[in-house]
Formats: C-alpha cells, sequence, structure tokens
C-alpha cells in the first residue's frame, strides 16, 4: 500500500487529501494532517472522492460523431486531435480565430489551464478563452482590481482563527465551506467571537450566528453603505487616517452621504438600529474579517456588492492585520490558479491586462507565438450570444457543463446545437453538455493526474497522481499539447510533464503581484504547499498588504464610490416571487461528479422552497407538484414551505441539468442580465410565478378532439372540451390542446391560439399510439399541444407527428415516424427523420418509447439538417457518397439510413459495401470492402458536412 497526497477538486477551501493505494486502486482516502491550510479536514464531499474515479460512465475513449443527432463512434487520440484541429482550422480560415472559443473550468489545475490559455489566446489567436470561473468569482476579482490594483484576497485562513468579529455576506459556508466553517466554530469555542450573518434566508450558517439581517434579496450594497453611513454619523472614522491610507475618500463619502441608515433600513427592509448595531461592531472590533460567496458575486450588481464591503475595511482600517481582512470563499477548487495563467477572456496571465502593452508584450515574447488578439474575449454569457449570431462557431468546453449551469438554459441549449463544432472534454459520459457534442474527448481525473491548485487563500498545493486513469483518458494539458502541435507549433507545446508547464508557468508570474518564481514541482514535494507572493530567494506570504502598500498607481488602496441598484428584474403581478438558487448539502454545482456518488445523494428530488405564506397564495401545498416559470421557462417540482425564507422569495436547488430533468431544469429559469463590471450573471436573483402543476387537460376542436378526451380520461387524466376562443382562460395549471382535424396548415393557424412559453407542440393523433403516448410528458413539461389529425389509424409510413417551434414562432423542426422506405415526398429542411429500430442516431426504437419522442419534441435532439445526395469520386476506385435524408425513390434499400458511404467502384466491392452498410445503424458508415480497406480507413468519414466535402473535391451529382 501506498500513501499519495493530493487535494480535494472540489471547492476553493483545497483540503489536503491523503490517498492509499494498493494495485493501481485507491482503498482508501483521509484528510492530510499536514497540509498547512486545512490540518486534516475533509467534508462529506471529499471524503468520497473515492466514489467519483472508476465509475461505470468515464469516458474511456475519444468518441466522434458528424451531428449530435447521431450515435458516437470511437476513434483513435490522433484522429480525435485531428478532427479538433480541423475544425478549428476551418472556423479561423473561413471566419476569422474570433469564430473559436474555449469554455474552462475552476476544476481544472493551474498546468491545464496555461495550456489552454496558451493555446486559445496564444496560438489560436482567439481572445475568447473564459472559464466557469465567470458564473463564479469575476465580481470578486474585479472588485480586487478596483481596489488594490490587483486580484487575490489580502487575508488568510489563520484570519478565521483570529478574528473578534466575522461579517459573512451571501455565503452559507456551514454547507457550502464547511472545514472553514468548522474551523470558524472551533475559533469561537476557543475564544469568544462575534458573527454576523447577511443573508435573505435563514441558512444554516444564519442559525448559528450571532446576528442575522435577512436582507430583501439584492439590497446588500444599501446595507452596506447604511452601514458606512452610520460610522460617518457616529464619528467612528477616523477620516484623516483614510484620506491618508486610502485614495478615493472624497467620492465615496458623497456615495454614503446618499444612503442614510433610515434609507437603507427601509431598502433592506431590516430595522435601521440593527444596520448601525453591526456598523458599530464592525468598526470598533479589535478584528473584523469579511467572508462572502456568490450571494454577492452572482448579481448584476455583484461587483459593487463587493467594493462596498471591501469599502467599509478600508474605511475603517480593518485589514492587512491578524484576524482582519476581507476574504473571499472561492467557489471551486483552482478558481484562484485560473485566474493566475489568464483563463478569465477579460484578463491576461498572471494578472495583466489587455490594454497594458508592456505586459502584452511580455507574454508574446515569454509564448514566442506572435502577436496576441487585441481582446478583450468573449464571456460566459456572451459567448452563448454570439453563438447565437453565429460569430462563434467552434466551441471546446473542458471540464465544465455549462447547458445546465450557464442561466436561460432553453436558449443555451438551442444555441449549443448551432456550433459548426462542439469539443467536450470530460471525465464522464454522458453529461448535459456531452449530450451535444461531436466530440468527446476523455479526460484524466482527479488522482490520476499531477499538477497543482490554489485554494481560496492562495496557498499552491501539488496534487499527484495516485492511480492511472481509466482507458486513453489523459490529462488534460497533454490534449492541448496535442493540438497545438497539429496546429502547426509543436515546439511551443513539446513539454514533457506537468512540471514542465507549471516551469513555463512560473516564471511568467516573475515580478507581479503573485510572483511565485521559488515554486516549482519539486519545490511543492520538499517543503508542502506555499502561499503567494513568494519569489526567489524571498519568503511566501500569507497575509498581503500589511504595510498599507497594494498594487495600484499610488500605491493606496482605493475606495470606489458605489450607488445601490435594484436587480435586473423585478417582480410584477405576473411573476410575483423573487427567486434564489443555492446549493443542496454534499453536492457540487451540476452534480457530473459529486452526483455519481451514491452516499451523497441525501435529499429525493430536488424541491421548490416557499413561504408558507407564498405557497398559499399559490394555491400549493407540502409535498403538492407545483409548475415555477419566468420569463424565459419552466419546471415542475415538489413543493416544500419553509418559514427560513422571506414571504415573497423562493430558494431552488440549482444543481439539475436536462439529463436530469429534461422538461425543465432550474437554470432554465434565470435571465441573461449580467454585471457591468465583471459580466457575471444573476443567477441569484430571477422573478417567477408558481402555480398548481397542470392537472388538467383543456381540449378544443371536433369530434377527434372527443377522442382524445376519452383516451385521456381512461389513462387517468382529467380532460375537458372546451371551445377555441376558450383555451386562453383556461386557468392555471390547465395544458391547453387544439385538436384539428383539418390539414396541417389549418392546424398551424391554430397556434395562435395556444399562448405560453417554450413553443407549441403539434401532434398528428393520426399517426399511430406515439403522440397519444407524449400527451402526458408535454402535460408535465405544461407545453401548450396542438394536434390534428383525421382518423384512427396505426402509424403511416412517413407520417408527419410533431414539430416544434423556435421563441419568434419559427418552425424549428419537426419528427417524422413510420417505417418509411419510399417517402411520399422530401421531408422538408430540418426534418428529422425517424426510422424504427433508431436507424438515424437513435438508440432505442422510437415505436411505443414516447420518451424519446417527448426529447425529440422538447428539441434536446437539434433537427438532423436534409442532406442532399452527393456522390464524389475519391480516386477511379472509390467513391464517396453523401447519402443524406431524403433518399428519394431511386436508392437501394442498402442505403437507407446512412448518411456516408465510402465504397469501390466495382461490382463485388459495391455489393459487400451494401451489404455492410444496411446492417449498421450509423449516421456514418464505414465501409470494409476487401480490396479496399486500408485506403477506406485512411478516408476522414466523421466530418461529413457536405458544404466542406464539396468544396474539397469535385462534386457530380447522382
Ligand atoms: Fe474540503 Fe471543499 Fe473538498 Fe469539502 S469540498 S473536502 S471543504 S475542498
Amino acid at each position: 500500500m501506498s500513501a499519495v497526497r493530493s487535494i480535494c477538486p472540489y471547492c476553493g477551501v483545497g483540503c489536503g487529501v491523503v490517498v492509499e493505494v494498493r494495485r493501481g486502486r485507491i482503498e482508501a482516502l483521509r484528510g492530510d494532517p499536514d497540509h498547512p491550510s486545512t490540518r486534516g479536514g475533509l467534508c462529506a464531499k471529499g471524503s468520497r472522492l473515492a466514489g467519483t474515479v472508476r465509475t461505470g460512465d468515464r469516458l474511456l475513449h475519444p468518441l466522434l460523431r458528424a451531428r449530435p443527432a447521431e450515435p458516437f463512434r470511437r476513434a483513435t487520440w490522433p484522429a480525435a486531435v485531428a478532427r479538433v484541429a480541423g475544425g478549428i482550422r476551418r472556423a479561423t480560415a473561413e471566419h476569422g480565430p474570433g469564430s473559436v472559443a474555449l469554455y474552462l473550468s475552476g476544476q481544472l489545475l493551474t498546468e491545464d489551464y496555461y495550456a489552454a490559455n496558451k493555446l486559445g489566446k496564444g496560438l489560436i489567436k482567439t481572445p475568447n478563452v473564459d472559464t466557469n470561473s465567470r458564473l463564479c468569482m469575476s465580481s470578486t476579482v474585479a472588485a480586487y482590481k478596483r481596489a488594490f490594483g490587483a486580484d487575490g484576497p489580502p487575508g488568510c485562513y489563520e484570519d478565521l482563527d483570529l478574528a473578534a468579529d466575522v461579517l459573512i455576506a451571501g455565503s452559507n459556508l456551514a454547507e457550502t465551506h464547511p472545514v472553514l466553517f468548522g474551523r470558524l466554530r472551533a475559533a469561537r469555542a476557543r475564544r469568544s467571537a462575534h458573527w454576523t450573518v447577511v443573508d435573505p434566508r435563514r441558512t444554516a450558517s444564519a442559525e448559528a450566528a450571532d446576528e442575522h439581517l435577512q436582507i430583501r434579496p439584492g439590497t446588500d450594497v444599501a446595507l452596506l453603505l447604511g452601514m458606512a453611513w452610520t460610522l460617518f454619523e457616529e464619528g467612528l472614522v477616523d477620516e484623516a487616517r483614510a484620506g491618508r491610507a486610502c485614495a478615493g475618500l472624497d467620492g465615496y463619502r458623497v456615495a454614503v452621504a446618499a444612503m442614510p441608515a433610515g434609507r437603507a433600513a427601509a431598502i433592506c427592509e431590516v430595522p435601521e438600529d440593527r444596520i448601525r448595531a453591526a456598523a458599530r461592531r464592525f468598526a470598533r472590533s479589535p478584528a473584523a474579517l469579511s467572508l462572502w460567496c456568490q450571494g454577492l458575486n452572482q448579481s448584476s450588481a455583484g461587483t459593487d456588492k463587493v467594493s462596498a464591503l471591501i469599502d467599509l475595511h478600508l474605511l475603517t482600517g480593518q485589514i492587512g492585520r491578524p484576524g482582519a481582512g476581507p476574504l473571499s470563499l472561492t467557489g471551486q477548487a483552482n478558481a484562484m490558479g485560473g485566474r493566475e495563467v489568464g483563463g478569465l477572456a477579460t484578463e491576461l496571465a498572471c494578472h495583466r491586462e489587455w490594454d497594458d502593452p508592456e505586459g502584452r508584450a511580455q507574454v508574446e515574447r515569454h509564448w514566442g507565438l506572435g502577436r496576441l488578439p487585441d481582446g478583450p474575449g468573449l464571456t460566459a454569457v456572451e459567448l452563448v450570444d454570439a453563438i447565437e449570431r453565429r460569430q462563434v462557431r467552434v466551441l471546446w468546453v473542458v471540464c465544465s457543463n455549462p447547458l445546465a449551469s450557464l442561466p436561460d438554459g432553453a436558449a443555451v441549449r438551442s444555441a449549443l446545437a448551432r456550433l459548426d463544432l462542439l469539443v467536450v472534454q470530460e471525465l464522464y459520459h454522458p453529461t448535459d453538455t456531452g449530450e451535444l457534442a461531436h466530440v468527446l474527448l476523455p479526460a484524466a481525473g482527479w488522482a490520476e493526474k499531477t499538477g497543482t491548485l490554489t485554494n481560496s487563500e492562495r496557498v499552491v498545493g501539488l496534487a499527484r497522481r495516485a492511480v492511472p486513469p481509466p482507458g486513453e483518458a489523459r490529462p488534460d494539458w497533454e490534449v492541448f499539447a496535442d493540438v497545438g502541435a497539429a496546429l502547426g507549433a509543436p515546439e511551443a507545446f513539446g513539454w514533457l510533464d506537468a512540471s514542465q508547464v507549471f516551469d513555463e508557468h512560473v516564471r511568467l508570474t516573475a515580478g507581479r503581484d503573485l510572483d511565485m518564481t521559488a515554486l516549482s514541482h519539486a519545490a511543492l514535494e520538499a517543503g508542502g504547499p506555499a502561499s503567494w507572493p513568494y519569489p526567489a530567494g524571498g519568503r511566501p506570504r500569507a497575509r498581503r498588504y500589511e504595510d498599507g502598500r497594494c498594487h495600484t498607481p499610488d500605491g493606496r488602496p482605493r475606495l470606489v464610490a458605489v450607488t445601490f441598484r435594484e436587480p435586473a428584474e423585478e417582480p410584477s403581478p405576473t411573476y410575483p416571487l423573487r427567486l434564489l438558487t443555492g446549493r443542496e448539502p454534499d453536492q457540487w454545482h451540476t452534480r457530473s461528479r459529486s452526483g455519481r456518488v451514491a452516499a451523497l445523494r441525501r435529499s429525493a428530488a430536488p424541491r421548490l422552497a416557499l413561504h408558507p405564506d407564498d405557497a398559499r397564495r399559490a394555491g400549493v401545498s407540502p409535498g403538492q407538484t407545483a409548475l415555477v416559470s419566468s420569463p424565459r421557462g419552466s419546471l415542475r417540482l415538489p413543493v416544500v414551505t419553509s418559514p427560513a425564507l422571506r414571504p415573497g422569495s423562493a430558494f431552488l436547488p440549482f444543481h439539475a441539468g436536462p439529463v436530469e430533468q429534461p422538461a425543465g431544469w432550474p437554470n432554465v429559469l434565470p435571465g441573461r442580465a449580467l454585471d457591468p463590471v465583471s459580466r457575471q450573471p444573476e443567477l441569484k436573483h430571477t422573478v417567477v410565478r408558481v402555480e398548481p402543476a397542470a392537472s388538467e387537460v383543456a381540449l378544443a376542436g371536433g369530434p377527434l378532439a372527443d377522442a382524445v378526451a376519452a383516451r385521456l380520461g381512461a389513462a387517468g387524466v382529467r380532460a375537458r372540451r372546451v371551445k377555441p376562443a376558450e383555451l386562453a382562460g383556461a386557468g392555471p395549471g390547465v395544458l391547453r390542446v387544439l385538436v384539428a382535424e383539418a390539414d396541417l396548415d389549418g392546424a398551424l393557424a391554430w397556434w395562435d391560439l395556444a399562448p405560453g412559453a417554450g413553443g407549441p407542440v403539434l401532434l398528428d393523433l393520426a399517426a399511430g399510439p406515439e403522440p397519444l403516448a407524449l400527451l402526458p410528458s408535454l402535460l408535465a413539461a405544461g407545453r401548450p399541444v396542438a394536434c390534428r389529425g383525421e382518423r384512427w389509424l396505426p402509424a403511416p409510413a412517413g407520417r408527419l407527428v410533431a414539430t416544434w417551434l423556435g421563441p419568434g414562432g419559427d418552425r424549428r423542426g419537426a419528427v417524422v415516424v413510420g417505417g418509411a422506405r419510399r417517402r411520399p415526398r422530401p421531408a422538408p429542411p430540418g426534418t428529422l427523420v425517424l426510422e424504427p429500430g433508431g436507424a438515424l442516431g437513435l438508440e432505442r426504437p422510437l415505436s411505443g418509447d414516447p420518451a424519446v419522442l417527448a426529447s425529440l419534441v422538447r428539441g434536446e435532439l437539434p433537427a438532423r439538417a436534409a442532406l442532399r445526395r452527393v456522390v464524389v469520386p475519391l480516386s477511379p476506385h472509390r467513391t464517396l457518397v453523401l447519402a443524406g435524408d431524403p433518399l428519394g425513390d431511386e436508392a437501394s434499400d442498402a442505403e437507407q439510413g446512412v448518411d456516408l458511404l465510402v465504397h469501390e467502384d466495382s461490382g463485388a466491392g459495391v455489393a459487400q459495401v451494401w451489404r455492410l452498410a444496411a446492417g449498421r445503424t450509423l449516421g456514418v458508415a464505414a465501409v470494409v470492402a476487401p480490396a479496399a480497406a486500408r485506403e477506406v480507413e485512411a478516408v476522414w468519414l466523421s466530418d461529413a458536412d457536405p458544404d466542406a466535402v464539396r468544396s474539397q473535391f469535385p462534386v457530380r451529382a447522382r
């Protein structure tokens, strides 16, 4: 048995872990008592990490496919790298480097991050390299830079032990950072300390506090300005000292004057005397520490919220001393490391700025890859906008699950489906985002690779490889290096191991605020984790700015004048509640890792928490299923009531994605409002309406509607017949169904009568049992439905059964069901044709499986573009046939369902090809005609974009 030191990969606490390994397998793990930050502490997630390593759904090999509607095919690493490099090369040649984007992750190691950033910004020359830390820490980054001229917290974990007063704002660290919470509690047990928690919910952290300021959601800036106003008004500010120590006092004083404590109390809905008391306590404390997390960051005023908090420290001198200072609680394990390498689209490596000519020149010299892009690049949510506009064509997602985590989730799904190439580099398959990918690349995960992470207190630690990665999974940096080499820069990406990557990164930190030139893998191995700044020949510094000097032009920290503004969305009669989101205990982000550990799944289905008064008003009771809707989408959830919420607000765990909740997941609800400085989205505040979920169907139409009502009634669904004009007023919780017995076009016109978000669905009830079987799923999804049909018949071949619409009412796609061999007419563009047996990309036959059809109707599988049949002579003996949909009457039976054939153009070979192809259910058919096997395998099959093929080969239509 060997013991290997590592670091927990979940949150920014950065707990040290000792992994016990026997014969290449993890036998046990425990907290590392020698880790200086966490001293052996581990929470439930960290102590169950072993369960995330050898799961049955690890992605083991590269997988490729031409289109997301098709099944994946296993590929070699060289083929996968060539596919990714080819897609990047094509996009940059045709649309410029900005058409390529990388979306990285705070779960990556610093070495991975560094390599990705060098590849994206340095070699590909796209500024669009952003990270999921945009959703997490970017408001804090922006506020640190405004105050101190550089990113990174001034304080350290030792301050948790030494603080006399702790102000916790927008963090439920009892559940999100449990090891730090335990340390804080142990410190309070040893020596008295007073905790004030600012949170709209009475969380577990608030329960443990001495004072809970339960503010109205989104009013933190008013509270903090009201506290500052109190300090000025009561003479608790040494203005001479503050003016000497800080820049910006005059402007700050003016901003504070606009928010007397009484006004703050009215805005926050907290008594004025408690605001004043909190201010006095903070100013008079021997050592006041503040901690915060996403409650401040994930806001359209996130940067101002954090600035207002830092301002309080600067104003009162509560900084740079043991136990005093602002200390952000980093969300992800290596969000800090990602910021060090410049993983955000808005900055360059090692805390350099895009508009700093000298900083740019330093990076350019260091990388030797020529001029950097003009920058800055697109941030996470802006990337989605750019994909929708087709400005970005290629997206490479690494170690992240943006489909589940970005706001306005339904729009994100539509956008991702528009990409020419979506590469997802992941540990597991399936994931929500991976389901839309063209290329899946298997990554080595925790305990399977070596590299560094920087935790919330700037401590860099070395996570060591303990076991080999499964299958062909590889460290992420190696994949970036391979693609860099394939794109023509093998020397720049010629590292032999992760320590060489780290050394290159470290050299770029020289002379910067985060100088860590004393560090290397060997140094970390010998000396253990260490804080930056740590210059060569110097010493590591745990607490920054102890001398009052920081990285602004005059060396003084800046007081930033901020003003209160309401969140982007305010409640209205239509959406009367404010939805807050957060974590379930013991779960992590979109659960692509923690969700695979059965022991961590303590709670049942996610539930919507409401104040009892709001539940009564909405007509829902505990245990009942509610439909929760925002202006962007809706989902159904069981309700719980909780007096821990303020009246007028609701709470929902954000973890689930479309794989788990296909009818609607939490992040379909929030909008795209961004903080103007940090570009962080306002995930923590969404207006919603809650109503009982549909339990009744209102049907309008002719005799067919009677038949539908009877069938639904037999299935236990309450169905009521109404006139078409009465549908709109059918009331909340009622699914509106139009049953049209006219032709399709006539039915289309009826869609105007079917109001509701998400796009109506048209069902052809003449097509057999599937459409009717689909109704309960649609009912569950709360989707408006329009139906048509002439009479009840077994499914005729090639019959249209469902279509779905885009947000603007444009028709986005359609489903045809039936055993069509010869369809009566070509399906329209954008039509997805389903063959019995799943010939075109479905792993299960459609017939009798309404869940598959339901997922299609919801748009989870984007429509497959209708291809014309194209024949490309590759050589005198080989022909490449693009035989997409529709095939036409002349198509041979053997070609059915085949997108791409490569065959030998000779009698025997062709016969062999047809036979093999007919036996496959693949979108892309490989061909192994004996005489041509070697040659055919050399043909690149999986990128069957007909336009691209046409551009490369002379095409002869057949
Ligand atoms: Fe520590 Fe965070 Fe991992 Fe829990 S999740 S063990 S607190 S690093």
